[in-house]
């Protein structure tokens, strides 16, 4: 089959690889029907993450068709079913999963434990992810294996286009989990820095948990247009302070709730040209573009909250502790709990309530994913959201 597959920073090819095989009585194969490329796979093809190897496939935003099912998944799928794979793979049995707390399954990344143990990064296992979280192969492929299929997967209907439903697998319900952390109250400013992919779905999910106002920074013309659509008020970084402007829309006191919907691009945007310098931009005071950790925690309201979707790893995050302690704010975090969200996050779409497809701007083959990948992380072409046909 043809797949997207990591070579090195900056390398992504589409090969030619195997059919995944079934290769436990759990799994599943699916024809994938639509995938997408995330900012989390942009912190790989950075090689932000460690943990990558050279012939990996990428890919964790995924839906399609089951084409064969293992024994011991047969009582909850069967070929034919249509569904869409969260990118987090999950037992559904263990302490965590019970708890809901589907992205630290304890079973799904055995493999990854001891380096993951390492880094201090354990998670779940997750498809087209680094070595850490279990070196799964990802579904940016015809083809995708899917360990645990009888827990992880989310059974969809027929009828609705597969780019309505496509971003439950993650984006969704990350932008949604982002808002749920934040406990949103009527009265509240919510601020979410990034208006990419993920920035977006925290926008509109802010909105429909009832904030009272919403602002959402970022400097990309098009994702700021975008962001206002869904009824945000824009900062856009370049052209203003964001501190100054935060605080002149909330009479000086600062949004109650913080979000970063940005993770590791923050440096990626700072102009670094060693390791050193990347550590010294994490400090205030001596760059021109503070880290949007910084940023947060300098401007939230006291007794506020920061959620941080956006992804981090390495040994680079700095956290300006002082201003959490002081102010005695709340840090809610996580790689998502994809299945504890999709059931109503489904009835919402088939509801109406919303139409996660708004973001996409991209539809193209896997032959023409590489480029993709390039034209995605530059914010080329008005690029928000690439979807993928095999
Ligand atoms: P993206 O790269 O398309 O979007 C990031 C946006 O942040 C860009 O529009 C960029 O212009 C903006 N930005 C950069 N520096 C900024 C700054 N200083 N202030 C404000 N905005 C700034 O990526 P995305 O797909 O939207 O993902 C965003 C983050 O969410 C990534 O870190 C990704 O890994 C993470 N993510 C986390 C989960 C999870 O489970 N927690 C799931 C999906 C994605
Ligand atoms: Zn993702
Ligand atoms: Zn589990």
């Amino acid at each position: 089959m043809k797949a997207l597959v990591w070579h090195g920073t900056t390398d992504i090819r589409c090969d030619s690889v195997p059919d995944p095989q079934i290769e436990h009585p759990r799994d599943a194969i699916i024809k994938v029907t639509s995938c997408a490329i995330c900012g989390s796979d942009l912190h790989l093809y950075d090689h932000f993450m460690p943990g990558m190897k050279s012939g990996d496939i990428m890919g964790h935003e995924t839906m399609g068709e089951v084409v064969e099912v293992g024994a011991e998944s047969k009582g909850r799928l069967k070929v034919g079913d249509r569904v869409v794979i969260p990118f987090t793979i999950i037992c559904g049995e263990c302490d965590q999963c019970k708890r809901g707390n589907f992205s630290v399954c304890e079973r799904t990344n055995r493999n990854g434990h001891i380096a993951a143990k390492a880094f201090g990064h354990t998670t779940a296992g997750l498809f087209g992810y680094t070595h850490l979280t279990g070196g799964y192969p990802g579904g940016q492929a015809e083809y995708l294996r899917v360990p645990f299929a009888d827990a992880t997967h989310i059974k969809v209907p027929d009828g609705i286009p597969d780019e309505k439903l496509l971003f439950l697998s993650d984006i969704f319900p990350t932008g949604w989990q982002a808002a749920v952390q934040c406990d949103i109250q009527p009265t509240d400013t919510v601020a979410i820095w990034g208006c990419g992919p993920v920035g977006q779905m925290t926008i509109r999910s802010a909105i429909l948990l009832g904030a009272k106002q919403v602002i959402a920074i970022d400097r990309v013309p098009e994702r700021l247009a975008m962001a206002e659509a869904g009824g945000a008020i824009t900062i856009n970084f370049d052209e203003e302070s964001v501190i100054e402007r935060l605080n002149e829309l909330t009479n000086g006191r600062g949004p109650e709730k913080c979000i970063d919907a940005v993770g590791m691009e923050a440096h990626a945007t700072a102009t670094i040209d060693s390791m050193y310098d990347r550590v010294k931009q994490a400090t205030m005071m001596e760059t021109d573009r503070p880290h949007v950790l910084r940023e947060m925690a300098y401007v939230c309201r006291p007794a506020g909250t920061l959620s941080i979707p956006g992804v981090y790893g390495g040994l680079l995050d700095k956290i300006p502790f002082g201003a959490i302690m002081n102010k005695g704010l709340t840090i809610r975090t996580g790689q998502t709990h994809v299945n504890r969200w999709t059931d109503d996050l489904l009835r919402r779409i088939e509801d109406g309530q919303i139409d996660p497809s708004f973001v996409i701007t991209h539809t193209v083959s896997l032959d023409e994913g590489p480029d993709m990948y390039k034209v995605f992380r530059d914010k080329q072409d008005g690029c928000i959201k690439v979807v993928i046909k095999p």
